[in-house]
């Protein structure tokens, strides 16, 4: 028998797997337990299994910690971790804490297929899904490390939120995430509410609806533009699920969860998509009028507008303060709750979009090459792609 590793199960597949031995369901709860609540790796630990069970998991299990190339700590407190996955991949990992909470970021592939324009991890292209276990390991590597460098008291959770918006795809590596979303929630692990878990999706539509059915976290959809001529050069997804079709997606995740909302990440980018226009755009995509004329949600959302973190490779700017303030100004008097967010660990590569690991890029060339062609920016800020050179069309 193959020896498996433990963090790729969540609760139930601990159980079938112990089930399959003749160990009945509360011995996996147990095993579980020490696993995601104690942090335990060393089954001769795990002293209320007993012996036959402990050399029984010697033998055929083992918990496999990712190996960390490097760690950086900002001076605001944010630490990011580089971890190889092997075969030359490194995805990071990022740690905010703030005075209410500690928010962890995950990566959920190595690269990213997606492709957008404005992130260093699509610029990398894309190597490879990552399993359940090693999305897992991010966590439980740093609630443990964490819990001993912040010398927290016993009980205490370093890690309060967690948020699918390191390297990658989430929906786009499904099958790894739904089990990883499911350890997190366990109460026997580490217990975080649903609306503490957020998944951050470019848009892919048909995992969207997967999603409400089985496993209804909290969603961020990366919107990044208010009509699709631009969303389609800036987000390629996009040019598969245009835009109505994801705020349909939005509008039926919602009816699962009626009282939550979907926060709609925008990336700013100077002369891009930060005009007023594109901020009333917005205001008409996502409110319409009710019977008595007064303005109602479509979709009840926040946009949340992220400071551009430029890299060289993108050939794009981050938009003036005073222009995000304006932008932000005008949702606001739209009636849509809109913050800007702060930009964390800046200076150690942490914030949102700096991720870049370090990817083997396995993309075929044709794929990357096509999506590589430089904006240019019509006078009321819709962009076309120039026609590719033949061969990669
Ligand atoms: N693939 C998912 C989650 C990872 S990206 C998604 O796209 O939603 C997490 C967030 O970082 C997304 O909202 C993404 O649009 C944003 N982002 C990517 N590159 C960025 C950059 N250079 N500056 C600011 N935000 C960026
Ligand atoms: Fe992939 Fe998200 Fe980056 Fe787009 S923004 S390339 S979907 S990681």
């Amino acid at each position: 028998m193959n020896a498996v590793n433990l963090l790729d199960f969540d609760l139930e597949g601990l159980a079938r797997w112990c089930a399959g031995f003749g160990e009945k369901r509360f011995r996996a709860t147990q095993l579980f337990r020490w696993i995601h609540q104690r942090g335990a790796s060393d089954f001769a630990l795990m002293s209320d299994l007993a012996k036959s069970l402990r050399e029984k998991l010697d033998q055929s299990a083992f918990i496999k910690p990712l190996e960390v190339i490097s760690e950086q700590a900002s001076a605001d407190g944010t630490i990011k971790w580089l971890f190889s996955v092997g075969n030359g991949d490194a995805v990071e990992t990022v740690f905010i804490p703030e005075d209410d909470r500690g928010t962890l970021c995950i990566s959920s592939q190595a690269g990213c297929a997606v492709g957008c324009r404005f992130c260093s991890t699509g610029h990398q292209g894309f190597s490879r899904n990552l399993s359940t276990g090693e999305i897992v390991a991010q966590l439980w590597f740093a609630e443990h490390h964490l819990r001993k460098r912040l010398q927290l008291p016993v009980g205490q959770r370093a890690i309060t939120n967690v948020v699918m918006m390191g390297m990658g795809e989430p929906l786009q590596n499904y099958a790894a995430l739904l089990p990883a979303l499911r350890v997190m929630l366990d109460d026997h692990a580490y217990g975080l509410s649903r609306r503490r878990v957020t998944v951050s999706t470019s848009g892919v539509v048909p995992m969207i609806d997967r999603l409400r059915e089985d496993c209804p976290v909290a969603l961020a959809v990366s919107l990044h533009a208010p009509a699709d001529l631009l969303r389609d050069d800036l987000v390629p997804l996009n040019r598969k699920y245009p835009i109505a079709e994801l705020l349909g997606a939005c509008e039926r995740y919602l009816e699962r969860a009626p009282r939550d909302f979907i926060t709609f990440e925008y990336c700013m980018l100077d002369g891009v998509n930060d005009s007023l226009e594109q901020a009333g755009q917005l205001l008409q995509m996502t409110r319409g009028r009710g019977a008595d004329g007064q303005p109602v949600p479509v979709v009840n959302c926040k946009f949340n507008l992220i400071p551009f973190n430029p890299f060289p490779a993108s050939g794009l700017l981050r938009s003036p303060t005073e222009r995000v303030q304006a932008f932000a100004r005008c949702l606001q008097d739209g009636g849509v709750v809109t913050t800007v967010r702060k930009t964390r660990g800046d200076d150690i590569d942490a914030a949102c979009g700096q991720l870049a690991g370090e990817v083997q890029d396995r993309t075929s060339v044709r794929q990357r090459t096509a999506t590589r062609a430089p904006i240019r920016i019509h006078a009321r800020g819709s962009a076309v792609r120039p026609v590719p050179p033949e061969g990669v069309r």
